[in-house]
């Protein structure tokens, strides 16, 4: 058993989002990835989506996919979501032995300095930094310190229950969540960017007006 979280807003969640997760999941080897959904922080600029459309429209993109899913821990957490807290309740409900694997977009790869207690994410989960179209892998000099003895090919990561490293290029998909909601309060097209039942479901719901 091998098992990977993305933690995202997932505001809303996109194709590139599924592509990358199914991808990941296939050549890694991952038994189950999950996506989850974190609180959004305080300063995010708005129209964005209340916690439970987040979750709803992230269990309609994934429905059906094997070995994929939601866990939505963080949003029953209070308080704000550091992944240090959700990869230790993690580590603590798989025991010692089980692979565990946090999967970050390049983006978030560059700012892993600033996270609380971003270390101790090597000491309950391996890290897979996935490059992300049109973004530059930068991360700072601490950061590189650190990842880089701990590199290994991302294809084994899961031989190793924790505190590996990897980065992968997965097959470029250009969404984003920032783009998908720009466009949908200017109503511009979308071409096949979101899930159909995730289209249907802002549209329901009047969502990023
Ligand atoms: P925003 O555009 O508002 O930053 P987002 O599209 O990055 O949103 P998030 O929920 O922040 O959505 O993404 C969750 C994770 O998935 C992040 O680690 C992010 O880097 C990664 N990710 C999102 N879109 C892509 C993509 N098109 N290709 C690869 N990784 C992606």
């Amino acid at each position: 058993m091998a098992h990977a979280i993305i933690g995202g807003t997932f505001d809303p969640i996109h194709r590139g989002h599924v592509e990358c997760a199914v991808e990941l999941r296939q050549r890694l080897g991952f038994s189950r990835l999950d996506l989850v959904p974190c609180h959004l922080p305080a300063h995010r600029d708005s129209p964005d989506s209340s916690a439970s459309h987040r979750l709803v429209m992230a269990r309609l993109a994934t429905a059906g996919i094997a070995g994929v899913g939601v866990d939505d821990r963080e949003l029953r957490r209070e308080g704000p979501s550091y992944t240090a807290d959700t990869l230790a309740e993690l580590r603590e409900a798989l025991g010692r032995n089980t692979s565990l694997t946090f999967v970050m977009g390049g983006d978030a790869f560059n700012t892993l300095q600033h996270w609380a207690r971003w270390k101790s994410l090597f000491e309950f989960a391996n890290v897979v930094v996935m490059e992300r179209d049109g973004v530059t892998c930068q991360p700072a000099a601490e950061v590189m310190a650190y990842t880089e003895p701990r590199r290994v090919d991302a294809e084994t990561i899961t031989a190793q229950s924790s505190g590996g490293f990897a980065r992968i290029a997965l097959r470029p998909w250009p969404q984003s969540a920032t783009e998908v909601r720009r466009r949908l309060q200017a109503g511009e097209p979308l071409g096949d960017w979101l899930p159909e039942a995730v289209l249907d479901y802002i549209r329901e719901h009047r969502l990023y007006l």
